[in-house]
């Protein structure tokens, strides 16, 4: 995993302010942003599951943006809502338009209202053409773009914090994509040891013994586009508690050969994988905009079995 690091002085990187002045001034903006969160200027849809928000948008070949603010990251850029402003890690599953031509625009807004520069992650194989993406805006808007591109594939782990961490699978698409799974992790007494009093415990760790194993629970598990190969790739995938998973197509017209040579998921490899999801929650979406959402609505009644259909959320 290689960090990409965009031209950027020492007070840009911390995101904070030295002079009193432009400490003020900082403020002032974080208030102007609180203040005017309520804008509008995308479309955003919201679920609650457990203690997660999921919150978005996703359309095919139109765009395509998702956050958590409980885990404190989003997926893919597509759009930039003024209330995703406050995200700083980002994780871009593949550099089509739809899911991320917003990120000049997120880069640039979070600098004017002084927050600290974004993390964003993305496919290795991008990240030095979006960096020359937003050295090109920087040059015609005149306003610096500062930000860390990540470089990640498939394999990859990534700490967010104590309790969380992000592992990257491989999907299959027309361009280079991945996959994220974000986890929940815990240290636990080790198994061996759960026989034994307290105090046997503490002697133990007290001669230097490490008696905990770390436990991860997948959270989220976030696809992005993907041939139903992405799905088989990872068994994290099918255990995640909450799937975001595209389906682009349902219509059997739609011939599942095309389908997949252009990198999509389609109603029928659902269905051929129905026994396989545990997830408690299963989110479809990426539509193709010549559906409309109640014909999606009706195709997935129609064909999946209804332990499954309960636990599928469309996102239309
Ligand atoms: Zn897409
Ligand atoms: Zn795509």
């Amino acid at each position: 995993m290689g960090s990409e690091t965009l031209p950027m002085n020492h007070e840009e990187r911390g995101g904070v302010c030295r002079s009193g002045q432009t400490r003020a001034l900082a403020e002032l903006s974080r208030f102007v942003y609180k203040r005017a969160a309520m804008i509008k200027n995308l479309p955003v849809r919201t679920l609650n599951h457990k203690a997660l928000t999921i919150e978005g948008y996703s359309r095919a070949a139109v765009q395509s943006y998702w956050r958590i603010p409980e885990l404190k990251l989003g997926f893919d850029l597509g759009g930039s809502p003024w209330s995703f402003l406050g995200t700083r890690h980002w994780f871009v599953t593949h550099a089509h338009l739809d899911h991320l031509a917003a990120i000049p625009v997120f880069v640039a807004r979070r600098r004017m209202m002084k927050m600290e520069p974004p993390v964003i992650h993305l496919p290795q194989e991008v990240v030095e053409g979006v960096q020359r993406i937003l050295q090109a805006w920087q040059r015609v808007d005149r306003g610096r773009m500062v930000c860390d591109l990540v470089g990640v594939k498939p394999g990859d782990e990534i700490e967010l914090s104590r309790e969380h961490v992000v592992t990257c699978f491989p999907t299959r698409h027309t361009v280079p994509s991945v996959g994220y799974v974000v986890w929940d992790r815990r240290k636990k007494l080790r198994p061996d040891l759960q026989g034994l009093s307290q105090n046997e415990i503490r002697e133990r760790r007290l001669a230097g013994e490490d008696v905990t194993h770390e436990v991860r629970v997948p959270l989220v598990c976030y696809t992005g586009d993907t041939a139903p190969a992405g799905l088989d790739a990872d068994p994290a995938v099918y255990q995640a508690q909450v799937l975001i998973t595209e389906m682009t197509f349902y219509r059997p017209e739609h011939r599942k050969e095309k389908i997949h040579k252009f990198g999509h998921t389609h109603l029928d490899d659902i269905l051929e994988r129905a026994n396989r999801f545990q997830n408690e929650l299963i989110i479809l979406s990426h539509f193709s905009t010549r559906y409309l959402e109640k014909n999606v609505r009706a195709a997935v009644e129609a064909k999946l079995p209804a332990a499954l259909r309960e636990r599928i959320h469309l996102w239309a």
